[in-house]
């Protein structure tokens, strides 16, 4: 275990990580706030429990919903890093995040996938292809080195 879902609860990223205009602005000790951080304590209460079983279909669709909050999002983007399979790389590639960090989490985790596979994507087509192949067996187009 990698971690425990407790951890994973009360563990929230640092203030620096925390864009302006972040799920910290709505912090104002309202019921609206009440709401807020319910729906942030449940949503890290399903990434918990789609880490354990590695769900990452549940972990991209988190990422993926704008309605979630931004911190839910990061956390399943550094998740997808450690669970995901090469089938995600397509959906959360083809995402717009409208948020650096999260964007930057995403590429960071893209990147892992692509490491624990033994892949990279095809800088001509995207599509993903070996790491050691000379030729993409997509586009045909030269990759050796690229
Ligand atoms: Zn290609």
């Amino acid at each position: 275990m990698l971690f425990d879902a407790w951890d994973l609860l009360f563990k929230t990223p640092n203030s620096k990580a925390e864009p302006e205009n972040s799920d910290l602005a709505l912090r104002a000790g309202g019921p609206k706030d009440q709401v807020f951080q319910g729906k942030i304590k449940k949503g890290f209460s399903i990434l918990a429990g789609a880490y354990v079983s590695k769900d990452s279909v549940t972990v991209v669709r988190l990422l993926l919903d704008a309605t979630e909050p931004q911190r839910v999002r990061l956390k399943a983007a550094e998740m997808i890093g450690d669970i995901g399979e090469l089938e995600a790389i397509d959906p959360i590639r083809s995402a717009r995040f409208g948020n650096e960090i999260i964007q930057k989490k995403v590429d960071e985790s893209v990147k892992k996938i692509h490491e624990r596979y033994f892949t990279r994507e095809c800088p001509f087509c995207a599509e993903i292809i070996k790491k050691r192949a000379k030729i993409c067996k997509h586009c045909g187009k030269d990759v050796a080195g690229k």
